[in-house]
């Protein structure tokens, strides 16, 4: 397939992932019920939320959106580490994976932000995760430990077995822990691909995934226009928006920021963390 054909195929499967087609497990589309660290929010199989409940058997709540009936949406990070994204580090190939203008616009601008990091994120810039963490307006989810695939076909990402998964997203939750802050259950699968094992290998980690509405398409930007466009033609009341602090994988996202906040604040938007969205 050509370059295109592959950026084209990548993108509608990101849309439709994106769309939850295909997607058989219950969604959360509108939660109210706050998901701090010591509580959980169970979903049973029916789709039918269970206040409180831990029932064996249950899949965790997916969650696509807050309520319409605000004013808020949600910008939420992305912080990606695959073992090729290592590699390319240490060969030199790439010289960052952290988008340190974003974090500071976000930090002078006073914007609160949900940030999706992987444990090998978090081990490759402690400082920045310290940083990100020491943020009163910054809270911290997870995305997994190595960012690999939790469904076959998942943008050519290398595949978790499925007795691995667990462990996995366990595993970044302990990376995370120490660096403090605003901790939360937060789960984002990469690639947004999951299935029904995925999350029922979730469901004894208490975790509420979080997809979202607004997907920016920010590392397949050309340019900061595509990314603007993308967020402020999808966005709405209780939106979450999905853009990643990944720097050489997503060049232009420090770029689009500031017209992506103005475009809100045209509309009343207000952006607030994600669990202030779903509280
Ligand atoms: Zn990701």
């Amino acid at each position: 397939m050509s370059i295109l054909g592959r950026f084209l195929a990548a993108a509608l499967v990101l849309m439709l992932t994106a769309c939850g087609a295909g997607e058989p497990a219950p969604v959360v589309t509108a939660s109210r019920t706050p998901v701090p660290e010591a509580t959980v929010e169970a979903t049973t199989e029916s789709g039918r939320a269970t206040p409180g409940a831990r029932a064996s058997g249950s899949l965790p709540p997916v969650v696509r959106h807050g309520p319409r009936d605000t004013e808020k949406v949600a910008l939420t990070f992305d912080a990606d580490m695959t073992d090729a994204m290592k590699a390319r580090l240490s060969n030199g190939t790439v010289s960052s994976y952290a988008n340190l203008r974003l974090l500071a616009l976000l930090e002078t601008r006073r914007i609160p932000a949900t940030f999706f990091v992987t444990g090998q994120w978090a081990e490759q810039y402690p400082d920045v995760t310290r940083r990100i963490a020491g943020n009163p307006r910054f809270e911290i989810a997870n995305h997994s430990y190595e960012h690999a695939a939790f469904t076959g076909d998942c943008y050519n990402l290398p595949r978790l077995a499925p007795g691995e998964m667990t462990g996995d997203v366990d595993k970044t939750f302990t990376t995370l822990h120490p660096y403090g802050g605003r901790q939360t259950r937060y789960f984002r699968f990469p690639g947004l691909c999951h299935d029904r094992a995925a999350l029922r290998a979730l469901a004894p980690l208490g975790v509420t995934v979080v997809d979202g509405d607004v997907v920016s398409g920010d590392p397949f930007a050309r340019g900061a226009g595509p990314v603007i466009d993308a967020v402020l033609s999808q966005v709405k009341p209780g939106s979450i928006v999905i853009m990643h602090i990944t720097e050489a994988n997503a060049r232009y996202t420090d770029d689009a920021l500031p017209a992506i906040l103005a475009g809100l604040r045209r509309r009343g938007l207000e952006p607030v963390t994600l669990s202030e969205l779903l509280a």
